[in-house]
C-alpha cells in the first residue's frame, strides 16, 4: 500500500528499530513508547486490522502471535499485554494490522 507507514517499514524505506522477524512478520520498537517495553508486531502483507488478518490469512496471524510471544519472553519477565486496537473509535491510528506488546516488567528490571 503506497501510503501505509507500516508497509514502508516492511520495505525498509523508513527506518525502525527491528527486534525480531520471520518470513511473514516483523517486530519493532514503537516510536512513542507508552510502557518500558512497547513493541509492535505486524504482518509483512498489508491487512487493515487484525480482524481482516484473521479472516484473510489466519496462518499469518498465528505467525505474528508466535513472534510477539517470543519477543515478549525475551524482553519481559513474562507479564505483558498483547493488544490490537481495531477501528478508529477504539484508538486505531495506523490501518495496517499490528499488535502492541506492552509491559512494565522489562526483563532486566
Ligand atoms: P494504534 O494507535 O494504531 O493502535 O497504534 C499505532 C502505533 O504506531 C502507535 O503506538 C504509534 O506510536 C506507532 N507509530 C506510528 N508511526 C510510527 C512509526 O513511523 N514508527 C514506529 N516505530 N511506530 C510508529
Ligand atoms: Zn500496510
Amino acid at each position: 500500500m503506497i501510503d501505509c507507514i507500516f508497509c514502508k517499514i516492511v520495505a525498509g524505506s523508513i527506518p525502525a528499530t527491528i527486534v525480531g522477524e520471520t518470513e511473514r512478520s516483523i517486530a519493532f520498537q514503537d516510536v512513542q513508547p507508552r510502557q518500558p517495553v512497547h513493541i509492535l508486531v505486524i504482518p509483512r502483507q498489508h491487512h487493515a486490522n487484525v480482524a481482516e488478518l484473521a479472516n484473510n490469512d489466519p496462518e499469518a496471524l498465528v505467525d505474528l502471535m508466535q513472534l510477539g510471544s517470543r519477543i515478549a519472553s525475551e524482553q519481559t519477565t513474562g507479564h505483558f499485554r498483547f493488544t490490537f486496537n481495531t477501528g478508529e473509535l477504539a484508538g486505531q491510528t495506523v490501518f495496517h494490522a499490528h499488535g502492541h506488546i506492552t509491559s512494565n516488567q522489562p526483563v532486566n528490571s
